[in-house]
């Protein structure tokens, strides 16, 4: 059995109970180097095999799992953040699925979670948006182009970039050609949830002088939204003159 296990945003207490149950029972992992946090490999039994897929190519990280079921063994694919966001893993899916290998998805604490708590922030306000549009300004792997983030931007909800942190003169050009303001109030979270998370706040027109003054080009996600300021309206659900499910208007 594969378990594709997110490992959350970086604090090691932020993965599930689940997950670190999976990851202390496991004889192989294979863990995404590049982001998940080494110290959860501490979770791990002392004869556990353990792989970084950071320097593996996606027939190698499947030749492991195969051999590791071939031998009767269990293995955790450990992610980063929620293995459902940019996790590969549907790829890791449909090879398995080849070999007749069976797999289960632990979910995981994603970054944008982590970058909201590390802000104070609620994406989805009344009467400023209740839209979060999880997306990525295109690099080295192409977007659609009718996901544009300037057609993307035309719609102005809350927005969470990934993987955008080194093109943030793009990401600002790209989103004022839509519905945004310079004035759209912004914020750069970095490695949030690690001990050295770093947030900066601001507005869109200043975005490439935030990333450039904290030195911030990877292991970051940009947020762009009024649900960053200061005006909204308060939630129906604990409205004292609002009937819910659970409670009646008081009048
Ligand atoms: N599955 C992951 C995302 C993987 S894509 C998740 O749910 O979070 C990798 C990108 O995620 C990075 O380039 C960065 O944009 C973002 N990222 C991952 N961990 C982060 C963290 N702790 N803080 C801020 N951004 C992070």
């Amino acid at each position: 059995m594969i378990y594709f296990v997110g490992a959350g945003s970086g604090a090691t207490d932020l993965i599930t109970v689940r997950g670190a149950r999976l990851l202390g029972e496991a004889d192989t992992v294979i863990y995404a180097g590049s982001l998940v946090n080494p110290e959860l490999l501490s979770l791990c039994r002392t004869d556990a095999r353990i792989f970084n897929s950071a320097v593996m190519t996606l027939q190698e990280v499947v030749d492991v799992m195969r051999q590791t079921e071939e031998s009767g063994g269990m293995t955790v694919r450990l992610h980063t953040g929620d293995p459902s966001i940019y996790g590969a893993i549907r790829e890791q899916i449909d090879e398995l699925k080849k070999l007749g290998i069976g797999w289960e998805i632990c979910p995981g604490v994603s970054s944008m979670s982590a970058a909201a708590a590390a802000l104070s922030a609620e994406y989805t306000l009344p009467e400023v948006s209740q839209t979060v549009i999880i997306s990525r300004i295109a690099g080295r792997t192409p977007v659609p182009e009718r996901e544009s983030l300037r057609n993307l931007a035309k719609i102005k909800a809350t927005l969470v970039l990934f993987l955008s942190a080194s093109y943030v003169r793009e990401v600002r050009q790209e989103l004022l050609a839509g519905s945004y303001t310079e004035e759209t109030p912004c914020a750069i979270v970095y490695k949030a949830s690690w001990p050295d998370e770093r947030v900066v706040r601001g507005c869109l027109g200043d975005l490439p002088k935030m990333a450039e003054e904290a030195g911030i080009t990877k292991t970051a996600l940009i947020i762009v939204g009024d649900v960053l300021g200061d005006d909204y309206a308060l939630s129906r659900l604990y409205d004292e003159h609002f009937t819910t499910g659970y409670r009646n208007a008081k009048d």
